[in-house]
C-alpha cells in the first residue's frame, strides 16, 4: 500500500524546486495532486504532464498565495472538483536578502506576505473542509534560518520563524478535530539558488554540515511525506530539521 493512496494533496508554489519534488513524490505514493504557482508556464505544464503520467488525478491552479481572496477561490475550486483535501503543503516562498540598514520596507513586507501570510491564507481557507472531514495534515515549509537567524536575511528569518509559531498554535487549535500541523526546516538545499554560490562559499557551508553535503529537494520531500502520511498519525506541532545536522552546531 502506498503511503498517500487515494489522498488528495495541495502544494503551493510547486512548478519548480522543492515544491515540484513534493508533487512528484506524493503522486508516486498514490496522491491526487493540486498544485499552485503564480502563473502557468512551461514548468507547470510539464509538471502536470508528469503527474498525470503517474496515473493520478492532477490539476494546476494559477494563484498568488499571498492573496487572501485568491486562496479562498482555490479552496472553493478544490471543494467543487475534489470534494476534500487530506494534505496541504505550504511551500511557496521567496527571498529578498539585504542587511537591515539597506532593507526597504517593500522587501520586508513582500517576504512576510509571500512566506507567512500565505500560510495563514491557505490554512484558513482549508481548515473548515478539514474540520468537517475530521482529518487533515498541514505541512509548512520553514527554514533552518527561522530557527537560527542569518545575517542579511532578517525578513526571511522572521517569516520562517513566524511559520513555526503559527504551526504550533494551529496544532493546539485544531488537534481536537483530527488535524495535524507540522513544519519542516530545510538547511542548505542544492537548488539553482544555492548552485550560484562560489566554490569557496559552498566549501565553507559543507565544513559546517556534519553530513558534509548539501541536501536534495528529495530529502525535504521525504520528511514532508512522512508528516503528510498516517505514519505520523501521532505527530503534531513539530519542527523537523532537514539540514544534514547543520543546526546542531
Ligand atoms: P524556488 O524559488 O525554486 O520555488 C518557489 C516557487 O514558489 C516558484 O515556483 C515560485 O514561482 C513560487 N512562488 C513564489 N511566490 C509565489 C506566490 N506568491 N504564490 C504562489 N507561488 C509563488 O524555491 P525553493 O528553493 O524550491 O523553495 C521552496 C520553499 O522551501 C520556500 O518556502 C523556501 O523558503 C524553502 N526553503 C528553501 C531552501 C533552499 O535551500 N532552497 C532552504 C530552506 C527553505
Amino acid at each position: 500500500m502506498k503511503l498517500l493512496q487515494d489522498k488528495t494533496a495541495l502544494i503551493t508554489g510547486a512548478s519548480r524546486g522543492i515544491g515540484r519534488r513534493h508533487a512528484l513524490l506524493f503522486a508516486e505514493e498514490g496522491a491526487n495532486i493540486i498544485f499552485t504557482d503564480l502563473k502557468a508556464n512551461e514548468q507547470s505544464d510539464s509538471l502536470l504532464e508528469e503527474l498525470r503520467a503517474k496515473g493520478v488525478r492532477a490539476d494546476f491552479v494559477a494563484s498568488n498565495a499571498s492573496d487572501f481572496a485568491q486562496a479562498q477561490e482555490v479552496a472553493a475550486w478544490v471543494a467543487e472538483h475534489y470534494g476534500r483535501l487530506d494534505v496541504l503543503v505550504n511551500n511557496a516562498g521567496i527571498t529578498r536578502d539585504q542587511l537591515i540598514l539597506r532593507m526597504s520596507v517593500e522587501d520586508w513586507n513582500l517576504v512576510l506576505e509571500v512566506n507567512l501570510r500565505s500560510v495563514f491564507n491557505y490554512t484558513k481557507a482549508f481548515a473548515p473542509m478539514m474540520m468537517r472531514q475530521r482529518s487533515g495534515s498541514i505541512v509548512n515549509i520553514s527554514s533552518i534560518v527561522g530557527l537560527n537567524g542569518n545575517a542579511g536575511q532578517c525578513n526571511y528569518a522572521a517569516s520562517k520563524a513566524g511559520i513555526i509559531g503559527f504551526t504550533r498554535s494551529i496544532a493546539k487549535e485544531l488537534g481536537s478535530r483530527g488535524i495535524r500541523c507540522n513544519a519542516v526546516a530545510p538547511g542548505f538545499i542544492e537548488t539553482p539558488m544555492t548552485q550560484q554560490l562560489s566554490e569557496e562559499v559552498r566549501k565553507e557551508w559543507m565544513k559546517q554540515i556534519p553530513l558534509h553535503r548539501g541536501g536534495l529537494d528529495t530529502d525535504v520531500a521525504h520528511v514532508s511525506l512522512f508528516l503528510a502520511s498516517d505514519l505520523a498519525g501521532y505527530v503534531t506541532g513539530q519542527v523537523i530539521s532537514c539540514d544534514g545536522g547543520l543546526a546542531i552546531n
